[in-house]
């Protein structure tokens, strides 16, 4: 494989309702769209999925475009691969800036799915032919309003519900959901908005039963975390703190957590984030796939990443639908009685609609070897 073209579209939608958590509000989604061309033709698609602001990672849709530009897609045009897995090694010199990284080696996983002739999904090795599919909540207004969209999700056949919480927003707020919907499998993102100090607070989560509460603490830590599993029963799940596979070692090594939240974009993309499943799987440690309100091209990559085998939670990979009046593939993301089915077609799995492209770009710009 030879990258010999590749374009950057940058696109902005408008998600269909605002998305809250501890950390912000968002409505418009500026992302990015990589189109990479090899030099038998074939076109690959990748997402860049930072937002705009730093307050999930430290990186913006600005820093992903300065990433890609003045490093990363010099170091991939005209480079032999042999594998999409020797994009990371090839941009091993570069520090962190995953979620650039992430962009433009998916669509070399796409461009070398196609040359396989298999969809994505058998390529990295999923063998799961549907997915169970959760959902995640962002902070309502009101209870009343959090309830009727449990339920209305429910209805829809989602397996598990998330929603987000932070000091003060949180006991009572899951205490109400649970009057409501005793038994609904239910987790809690907390997007590390507590600190060692609200130990007790914490440990009162412990009663609703839920499922796992995700990144109570410093969005860098494992060290606290580990103390703080210590004192709860409720597992820990990490999202912010897991950027490699080093760090999935060292917080299983410690005790930091009992399931990991594995984002491609947050690990650098679809080779790192199987080497963290195949080490979660030997340690016994579930996983699921996390969000980060993509559209299309992202969904679809985490449609076949939750094909693997230790993908054994419900994800926040949801129907393209949830969020957005059209999306950027055909056929759509669809969830049918509470699952995705995983597609079969070569590549992606899904049609990348040029049209639409066109439709929310803003702007692009190709660079050829
Ligand atoms: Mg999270």
């Amino acid at each position: 494989m030879k990258l010999t073209e590749v374009t950057v579209h940058e696109l902005l939608m408008r998600m269909k309702t605002p998305f809250a958590t501890s950390l912000g509000t968002m409505q418009n989604k500026r992302f990015l769209v990589l189109e990479a061309k090899d030099e038998s033709g074939i076109i690959g698609w990748g997402e860049g999925v930072a937002f705009e602001e730093p307050f999930y990672t430290e990186e913006t849709f600005k820093t992903s475009l300065h990433m890609l530009e003045d490093f990363l897609i010099p170091a991939l045009l005209g480079a032999e691969l042999e594998h999409p897995d020797d994009v990371h090694e090839r941009f091993r010199s570069i520090r962190r800036n995953n979620m650039a990284k992430a962009a433009i080696e998916g669509a070399v996983w796409d461009i070398y799915a196609q040359l396989m002739k298999k969809p994505l999904a058998a390529v990295i090795g999923g063998a799961q032919e549907k997915i169970e599919v959760g959902i995640s909540i962002g902070l309502q207004p009101t209870d009343e309003q959090l309830i009727t969209t449990i339920q209305h999700y429910l209805d829809e056949g989602y397996k598990r519900i998330k929603v987000k919480i932070k000091p003060g927003k949180d006991i009572e707020l899951l205490r109400t959901i649970r009057v409501n919907f005793p038994a609904i499998p239910l987790m809690a993102d907390a997007n590390s908005a507590y600190t060692l100090e609200d130990i007790e607070r914490l440990k009162q989560l412990d009663q609703f039963n839920l499922m796992m509460i995700e990144q109570p603490l410093a969005h860098d830590d494992l060290i606290d975390h580990a103390i703080l599993q210590k004192q709860i029963k409720t597992p820990i799940c990490l999202d912010e703190s897991i950027n490699s596979l080093e760090d999935a070692r060292k917080a299983i090594q410690i005790g930091s957590c009992g399931v990991i939240n594995i984002k491609i974009a947050r690990v650098g993309g679809i080779s790192e984030a199987r080497r963290i499943h195949d080490y979660c799987m030997k340690h016994h440690i579930p996983v699921w796939c996390g969000g980060m309100l993509e559209a299309g091209i992202g969904r679809a990559q985490n449609v076949a990443l939750t094909s693997l085998a230790n993908f054994t939670m419900p994800g926040d990979t949801a129907a393209s639908e949830r969020y957005w009046h059209e999306d950027i593939i055909t056929p759509e993301v669809t969830v049918k009685d509470g699952y995705i089915a995983v597609p079969k077609q070569q590549g992606l799995g899904y049609e990348v609609n040029h049209a639409l492209i066109e439709k929310y770009s803003v702007n692009k710009t190709t660079y050829r070897i």
